[in-house]
């Protein structure tokens, strides 16, 4: 019996091995193996098995790894798929598809030695004080581990061993699993009833998983045949305001699910991935006798849980996974509903080879295995609300709140009339310091929105024009005030901030800071409300993992006034209390090089705005910008989706900007500029000679990438656009094949890019 094995170093190209007779009948598709290579030993996954190889002396697999085969079918399959759309080797799609610590060689399981009670009738034998304390606690607790035995007894292993001699107890190894939330005691929950419109997206989700369920898949059938046969509105998307209890559908709809036998998948953003949102699915489904168990799988959880979480999956214990985007690879099987919560995210793209959109790759996963997928947003994706309209996906909507709670009243100040006002540009406008004042009297809470962290976002010299620069890459530095540092924040450079002017010519001593970063907003609001208690919270401020949890657990229980923040403070977060939020300046993603900075500014606005009034007193949300009448702002201010999409699309339809058309980006990097710029120039010219017959192709460029330089790299690119992107990524790969390029330059390939920076 012959395996084919995709090796795990990029050769692009799979090898044909032996299968040892005592390997015979273990090893099966998916596997992970270690197999010779030239003079090397190297990791593999099975691919594919077949009676005979036409190479002669093929040489035998050395082990297997792990007890079961790792990858299964659905997942290999969707792997093969990654490769191909996302245009990458297929080795780097498989290695994305399972986790680091499952994939290595070593064993991942903690193994910790165990005592057990032997049940026995007889009088046990005498014994001593000590052994009898110790045979007491075991009789009583009847198995734990040794270690757990020995410090509450403060005995020695030797005292256990004397029993064990007698017959009384058995030490063994054993794995003991790591869980995460292992000293969390969550109360269970029970469905809430449902409003009319929840109780109508449900409806529509249930009669849809029944239907895959009554039809199981024609495997001979390709996924798109299968659509063609009659299965409608597979695909979902849950268009519901910030607090119209989307999280209650999907709760309902899995629960749903797990009656059919089925598992699920929830995708939420790695940024709001809180212990809020893990403990709602927990307590739905994990509390109680005969519940299933929840994994969660996060950048978070130490490399040993993350084992354990997967392998509970892998086995079939816990058939619903709540995670960040590459869970969209979780083993779960057979799998009957995907949720993509927050589906408008671009986290959810991963932004190194390979660099799938986890929302595109969960479509075609819900293809391929006849799940239902729900994608759920308040602001939906251009992408997905056009793929909506157009009838590809199905179309629910929740437009109020769950309780009948009012959409909180939106003002928008324009901070040119309030720069007049007070010569020069405040931090606060003053309807902003009055209602925070007001607000704080009530002793309701308050938020306020920055997207930029850092003091100030540059340092200038008024008199001869100097601008604090990164050497490595093109942008100015961020002054950090507590580390009295500039730092870059794109390659993390640092350097003591100057005194004065570096110049030698200049020396001025009054250099000074421009633009607004959160640093300054909390110094600047430390001023105006001494008496509040008031927390900043950004990168920069979370050194742990505990400090968010512990920064979100003060601000609920009312041990914080204000909470001041990045983005990090605009998804999904639930605060009752929270009455006021304050965006400080609003058109800050207006500025960015990149079409779609209208529908994130509309995006951001809307998330933050829905933090406020979500409990008993209406909410109020105050908008500082410098663009008041942007129709990104004015429409987050209506909270109108429909009215921004209907403008944006027309906009996207003019210039074929996604969704009217794919795109693909090429990037072509080097440390020499003229290389990175000769070598776009040349991949141009293959792509219009060799390329032709896509008769849509639209090419763009190549010009300097908005952020030129990047930690050292020069950047040019070519951006591609056409309606038929499967044909163009399948062309593009023969290209690339024969494609030479100097040493020193390389070549990145993003279908569907978010970044276009
Ligand atoms: P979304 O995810 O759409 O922003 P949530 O799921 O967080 O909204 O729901 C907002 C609030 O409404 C939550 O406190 C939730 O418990 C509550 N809620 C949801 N559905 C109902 C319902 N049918 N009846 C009463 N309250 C509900
Ligand atoms: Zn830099």
């Amino acid at each position: 019996m012959i395996a084919q094995v995709t090796l795990d170093i990029a050769i692009g190209k799979e090898f044909d091995y032996l299968i040892p007779d005592d390997l015979l009948g273990q090893i099966e598709v998916g596997s992970r193996v270690k197999v010779p290579f030239s003079h090397r030993e190297v990791l593999g996954c099975v691919t594919a098995l077949c009676e005979h190889s036409p190479h002669p002396g093929v040489r035998p697999i050395l082990k297997m790894i792990g007890r079961q085969s790792l990858l299964t079918p659905n997942v290999l399959r969707l792997a093969r798929w990654i490769g191909q759309y996302y245009c990458c080797p297929a080795e780097t799609a498989l290695k994305s598809v399972l986790p680091e610590t499952v994939r290595k060689e070593q064993k991942g399981w903690r193994e910790r030695l165990y005592v057990r009670a032997i049940p026995s009738v007889q009088e046990p034998p005498k014994l001593t004080k000590r052994q009898n304390e110790l045979w007491h606690l075991i009789q009583e607790r009847k198995q734990l581990p040794l270690q757990e035995l020995l410090e509450l007894t403060k005995s020695t292993a030797a005292t256990a061993r004397k029993l064990e001699d007698l017959g009384l107890i058995t030490i063994q190894l054993e794995v003991s699993e790591r869980d995460p939330y292992a000293n969390e005691v969550i109360l269970p929950t029970l469905p809430l009833p449902l409003n009319t419109d929840q109780a109508a997206c449900l409806a529509r989700i249930l009669e849809s998983i029944n239907h895959c369920d009554s039809n199981r898949p024609d495997t001979s059938g390709t996924p798109d045949r299968a659509g063609q046969q009659g299965v409608p509105h597979r695909t979902f998307l849950l268009h519901g305001v910030t607090g119209s209890g989307k999280t209650e559908v999907y709760l309902q709809a899995i629960d749903h699910a797990l009656k059919l036998g089925k598992g699920a998948i929830v995708l939420v953003p790695e940024i709001s991935l809180t212990p809020q949102t893990v403990e709602r699915f927990k307590a739905r489904f994990s509390s109680g006798p005969g519940r299933t168990l929840v994994a969660v799988l996060h950048s978070h959880l130490s490399a040993g849980e993350r084992h354990d979480e997967w392998h509970k999956i892998r086995e079939g214990r816990a058939r619903i996974v709540i995670g960040a985007r590459s869970a969209i690879f979780a083993p779960v099987d057979p799998l009957g509903l995907i949720i993509v919560d927050e589906e408008h995210e671009h986290s959810y793209k991963q932004e190194e080879a390979p660099r799938y959109h986890a929302r595109d790759v969960a479509v075609k996963r819900g293809q391929d295995e006849r799940a239902v997928v729900v994608l759920g947003s308040a602001t939906p994706s251009m992408e997905s609300y056009g793929n909506a309209r157009s009838g590809k996906y199905g179309l629910l909507e929740m437009p109020v709140r769950a309780d009948d709670k009012k959409m909180p009243i939106v003002r928008v100040v324009d901070m040119r009339g309030e720069a007049k006002a007070h010569k020069g540009i405040p931090i606060f406008s003053t309807l902003l310091k009055e209602a925070i004042t007001r607000r704080l009297e009530m002793k309701e809470q308050v938020m306020l929105f920055l997207n930029r962290r850092g003091y100030a976002s540059s340092l200038q010299c008024p008199l001869c024009g100097y601008v604090a620069g990164c050497p490595n890459c093109s942008v100015s530095l961020t002054y950090h005030r507590k580390i009295q540092q500039l730092c870059c924040h794109i390659c993390g450079h640092r350097t003591p901030a100057p005194k004065v002017c570096p110049e030698v010519k200049c020396r001025n001593p009054a250099i000074r800071f421009a633009g607004l970063g959160t640093e300054r907003v909390e110094e600047t609001l430390g001023k105006l409300f001494p008496h509040a208690r008031t927390v900043r919270m950004d990168s920069d401020t979370l050194k742990r993992k505990e400090d968010y949890r512990r920064i979100l657990g003060d601000f609920r229980t009312g041990k914080i006034d204000v909470l001041l923040g990045t983005q990090m403070i605009a998804k999904g977060l639930h605060f009752p209390n929270v009455t006021l939020v304050g965006i400080i300046y609003a058109d800050l993603s207006l500025h960015m090089p990149d079409f779609r900075a209208a529908e994130r500014t509309f995006q951001l606005l809307t998330q933050v705005a829905g933090r406020a009034g979500r409990g008993d007193v209406e909410g109020e949300v105050i908008v500082q910008a410098f663009t008041p009448f942007h129709p990104a702002i004015q429409h987050a201010r209506r909270h109108d989706y429909l009215a921004f999409y209907d403008q944006e699309i027309e906009f996207r339809e003019q210039l074929r900007y996604p969704p009217a058309a794919r795109a693909a980006m090429l990037t072509l990097r080097s440390r020499n500029e003229d290389k990175a710029r000769l070598s776009a120039e040349h991949l141009k010219q293959v792509i219009e000679r060799d390329l032709k017959d896509v008769s849509d192709l639209m090419i763009s460029g190549p010009a300097p990438s908005p952020l030129l330089r990047a930690e050292n790299f020069y950047r040019h690119q070519i951006l591609l656009r056409t309606g038929r992107m499967p044909t163009l990524t399948r062309r593009l790969a023969t290209v690339l094949k024969t494609l030479s390029l100097p040493e020193d330059v390389r070549l990145t390939v993003d279908i569907d890019p978010v970044n276009l920076v």
